[in-house]
């Protein structure tokens, strides 16, 4: 271990800053927009952008700055619903609606490549596929049981690597063998956030950071949104706040939303520059990497191929990320022990959003429009939720949605604040993968 974990000048912000931090924008609140958008990560601009090219007037808003939230934190794998596959769709919502429901979720892969070429955003996309390491040889049956089902969601193959052969695609030995699945990307969130609001800008988007809702009301035909820098009407409103949706106090947009989504923190590292044959032979394939246990770590070469980034669930507890780091730093010398005396320049975390049914959702309530519900897997998704919900918004939709309006349950008395809980959940969860690693 190094005499310290930081590096000189560590920064606990996300390294992806460095290339992209959200800039801060001095335009002023209209008194009126057509349609307002409560959220300006990948979702809300996503949704602006179709909104805007089908020729409506759209203000995005949001509380720090564009791009602040999970979308330019985030892990930048870039997969086209492989949460979903896991889950038992069929059994509740039979055969048809759950082949729907995953065909949905699996056409968000092509939707964000197809953004980024078409809007010729500069973000590091790479289609390199990833391995997801096996906790134990039982669990490295359910991947090969999952993996037919993984393939024919994606349109795209997968393939089992026993341990024997892991080292084709990973320098570690510490799974029993994983699945490869390419249908995965990589990009580099902060550039992607940045190069989405760009486009938004372009087509004519108004883009309004430090903008926190407070309250949307119905005022005839139209709303009345109340926010700290006074108050404005919208024809239409969309709200995108997802992990973000119950803000400080307990305030929140779309209180009926926060009481359906569970945040939890997510956090990540960088480590110092490493030699390229070090990263050469950890990263063999350059694939994006995760795991089958349940408070599962993913990880990664930056995009430039010069460092490690490690993230996971390093706290079910709200703590800072510099408390964090020590976690995912020793989980990252578990899998990698030559990393051991690696130091870590930058911490960083954000929230993600589950919803009690594990499904993302678009819908409306109340007049109120939203898209939320990622699983901490909506790089592609996000992107899609909000094209969808503007389709939806605009009255353009072609073809159903499966997502769309599905019923979205909440619990009896949940708040939208789950962190008093989270700590016993977690417990839990380790508990189940320590019995898993150490009997499967
Ligand atoms: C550390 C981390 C790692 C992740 N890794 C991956 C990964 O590798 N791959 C993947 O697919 N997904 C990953 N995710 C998940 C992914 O980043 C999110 O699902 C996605 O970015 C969600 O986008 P969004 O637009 O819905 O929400 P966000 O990007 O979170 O945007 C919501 C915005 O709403 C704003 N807001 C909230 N309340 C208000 C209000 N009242 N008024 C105005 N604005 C408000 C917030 O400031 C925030 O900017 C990760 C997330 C985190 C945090």
């Amino acid at each position: 271990m190094a005499d310290s974990l930081f590096a000189p000048g560590f920064k606990a912000r996300p390294w992806w800053w460095e290339a992209a931090e959200p800039p801060l924008r001095d335009n002023s609140l209209p008194d009126h927009t057509a349609v307002a958008i409560v959220g300006g990560g990948y979702a809300g601009l996503s949704a602006a952008l179709t909104l805007r090219r089908l020729g409506h007037e759209v203000t995005v808003f949001d509380a720090e700055r564009i791009g602040w939230g999970a979308s330019s934190r985030n892990g930048g794998m870039v997969s086209g619903g492989l949460k979903v596959a896991s889950g038992d769709l069929a059994a509740r919502y039979g055969a048809q609606r759950a082949g729907e429901i995953a065909a949905a979720c699996g056409a968000s892969l092509p939707f964000i490549e197809e953004t980024i070429a078409r809007e010729a955003i500069d973000c590091d996309y790479v289609r390199c596929g990833r391995f997801v390491g096996a906790w134990s040889p039982a669990h490295y049956d359910d991947l090969a049981r999952n993996a037919d089902r993984v393939a024919s969601m994606s349109g795209m193959p997968t393939r089992m690597v026993p341990k024997a052969e892991q080292r084709s695609c990973l320098g570690s030995d510490f799974y029993h063998g994983g699945m490869q699945a390419d249908a995965t990307g990589s990009l580099h969130p902060g550039k992607y956030a940045r190069g989405l609001a760009a486009a938004a800008e372009r087509a004519g988007v108004l883009l309004v950071d430090q903008v926190r809702v407070a309250g949307i009301a119905r005022d005839g035909s139209g709303f009345r949104i109340a926010t700290n820098r006074g108050e404005l009407r919208a024809d239409a409103v969309l709200t995108a706040t997802n992990g973000y949706s119950r803000g400080p106090g307990g305030a929140s947009a779309m209180p009926w939303l926060a009481r359906r989504l569970v945040p939890l923190a997510s956090y990540i590292i960088a480590t110092e520059e490493l030699p390229q044959e070090v990263i050469d032979r950890l990263f063999p394939e350059r694939r994006m990497i995760s795991e089958s246990r349940r408070v599962l770590n993913y990880f990664r070469p930056s995009p430039d191929g010069r460092r490690v980034l490690w993230g996971g669930r390093a706290s079910f507890r709200q703590v800072d990320a510099v408390t964090a780091a020590p976690t995912l730093h020793q989980r990252m010398t578990e899998v990698f022990p030559e990393l051991n005396g690696t130091q870590i320049t930058h911490a960083w975390n954000g929230n993600v959003a589950f919803t009690f049914d594990h499904l993302p959702h678009i819908g409306v309530e109340q007049g109120v429009h939203y898209a939320a519900g990622c699983q901490g897997s909506g790089v592609a998704m996000a992107t899609w939720l909000g094209h969808n919900v503007a389709l939806k918004m605009a009255g353009a939709a072609n073809t159903p949605f499966a997502l769309d309006d599905l019923p979205f349950p909440t619990r009896p008395f949940y708040n939208g604040d789950p962190w008093w809980v989270l700590p016993f959940i977690g417990n839990y969860y380790r508990a189940r993968d320590y019995m898993d690693r150490a009997f499967g």
